[in-house]
């Protein structure tokens, strides 16, 4: 019973009093007068609402009287209100099915025509200029390293075409080129590709894995920078380690997964040259690499099975493969990370142990047994500003210009702003850059041609049409030409 709450309840006699009482006369009165056999089957369209509701209202207020007096308006009535009718959407995602969905890689469309003269790249294909201006398609074997690599992107065309193929650019040569030479002489490659939004970086990085597994080294590559600064992934301190580092075990199990499902081949003929009583199953010196990363099952171990993997393929030995390092959104590692270390501090993206082994090998302080190549590419699409790494590589960039033409300026630091890091500095202190703009006319033709060919694109490829699609993509930018010719057409 709930309590009088105004000063009308207080003064009034209580309910038992009143319900001894005889009742007023005027109670035991009807309140309307009673209707007739014909105005009472009228009577639920002719009675007014008030009359209607007459002897209800006057057994409320017997109950009210009962129950003691609430003031009017503290209880919420929620009659009247139209009843929300519950819709149906079927059946909710599971948890990470949107993501799934997102994410989801489509290599083929088997409504788009197959291109009759479409040949699989071969080893020594993308080094080779005779091959500029061609496209060419990415062999079956190669799609699966890829694919488990994380080299393709849901942004990317793949699903468009029948089997997926890229253009031969004049870059793609250069750097594939640079990348043997390095290999050649047991050096490390160490270079940068950076350009405007949507030239094709992160392809180009593709286009360098594509290479090296075709050539049988080993890849590692870390697809999405920003998975391993951005706290979305557990870390945790590294023992013996000064200033503390972290280690990332989630992320280094999957990373050793696919180290593992695209380097199989390479990873068994390459064999250990030490024992590692530290592994969850020792093994003696001699084994298979295969056999470390086999063993990566638990979160918990991830970690140890990855050093002794990185061990191996650093120890110098002779038939060590060459390696190739990439990252892509390179900008998320240059700059402190949003972990918090347990003092509350900041964590420097570098002290992230993974993080450490890729800038150790950009900046050359790791030499490759067998040489290789470490390369990092720039996102216009998703990136945090680091106004160090946008400063270094503009200052080698113009040191690269210098060699050519000697009046070039070299960019310096603004002596009044106070945001540099010194840690990305020596990073970048001497890495190469590869700027990607634009392709030229003849590239240009080259695709639009493939896409022609595949039913994507339906207009007659001849210089007009080269020249339109060219220009309305600023110059050949090869993002903004599909986004010209290709897009209307995305399922
Ligand atoms: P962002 O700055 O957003 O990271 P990006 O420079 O990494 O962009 P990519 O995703 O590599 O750009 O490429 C943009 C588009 O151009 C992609 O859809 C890709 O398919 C196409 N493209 C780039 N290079 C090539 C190539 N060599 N052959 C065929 N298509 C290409
Ligand atoms: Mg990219």
């Amino acid at each position: 019973m709930s309590a009088p709450n105004c000063l009308r309840c207080l003064v009034r006699p209580s309910a038992a009093l009143r319900l001894s009482a005889p009742p007023p006369a005027s109670a035991l009165k009807p309140a309307t007068p009673p209707l007739t056999a014909a105005a009472s089957r009228r009577a639920p369209f002719s009675t007014t609402p008030a009359a209607a509701a007459a002897p209800k209202s006057s057994s409320q207020g017997q109950q009210a009287a009962a129950k003691g007096h609430v003031r009017k308006g503290k209880r919420l009535t929620l009659k009247g209100k139209k009843k929300q009718k519950s819709l149906d959407h079927g059946k909710s995602p599971l948890p990470g099915e949107r993501k799934a969905y997102r994410k989801r890689i489509t290599l083929s469309n088997d409504n788009a025509i197959k291109v009759p003269w479409l040949t699989d790249l071969a080893a020594p294909d993308l080094a080779d200029p005779a091959n500029v201006g061609k496209v060419l398609a990415l062999p079956p074997t190669t799609q699966d390293q890829l694919r488990a690599s994380e080299a393709f992107k849901p942004t990317q065309t793949w699903g468009m075409f029948r089997q997926p193929a890229v253009l031969v650019r004049k870059e793609t040569v250069d750097l594939t080129q640079r990348m043997q030479e390095a290999a050649a002489a047991r050096k490390v490659l160490r270079m940068v590709v950076t350009g405007n939004k949507v030239t094709g970086k992160s392809l180009m990085l593709l286009q360098a894995m594509t290479h090296a597994f075709l050539n049988e080294w080993v890849v590692i590559h870390l697809p999405e920078a920003q998975e391993l600064t951005t706290a979305v992934t557990e870390y945790a301190p590294l023992a013996d380690t000064s200033p503390v580092q972290y280690s990332q075990p989630v992320y280094a199990l999957k990373l050793l997964h696919a180290i593992r499902k695209a380097n199989a081949d390479v990873l068994a003929k390459t064999f250990t040259v030490s024992e590692h009583s530290e592994l969850p199953q020792s093994l003696p010196a001699g084994s298979p690499l295969l056999a470390i990363a086999n063993q990566a099952k638990e979160v918990d171990s991830a970690w140890v099975i990855f050093q002794a993997l990185w061990n191996e393929l650093m120890a110098p030995a002779p038939n060590r493969p060459p390696i190739l390092l990439s990252l892509d959104g390179l900008a998320h590692v240059m700059r402190v990370s949003d972990y918090r270390s347990p003092a509350f501090e900041p964590i420097h993206a570098f002290d992230l142990a993974l993080v450490r082994l890729f800038t150790d090998a950009l900046g050359g302080a790791v030499k490759f047994p067998a040489g290789g190549a470490v390369l990092g590419a720039t996102s216009r699409n998703n990136s945090p500003r680091s106004p160090s790494m946008e400063l270094a590589l503009a200052q080698r960039e113009a040191e690269q210009q210098q060699q050519q033409q000697p009046g070039v300026e070299v960019p310096q630091k603004d002596p009044f702003f106070r945001g540099y890091d010194e840690r990305v500095d020596a990073v970048l202190r001497s890495v190469q850059v590869l700027r990607l703009g634009g392709v030229d006319r003849r590239e240009a033709r080259a695709l639009l041609e493939y896409w022609a060919a595949s039913g994507m694109l339906r207009t007659v490829v001849d210089e007009k049409a080269v020249a339109e699609k060219w220009t309305l993509a600023g110059g050949g930018v090869l993002g903004e030409m599909e986004r010209a010719s290709l897009l209307t057409m995305r399922v």
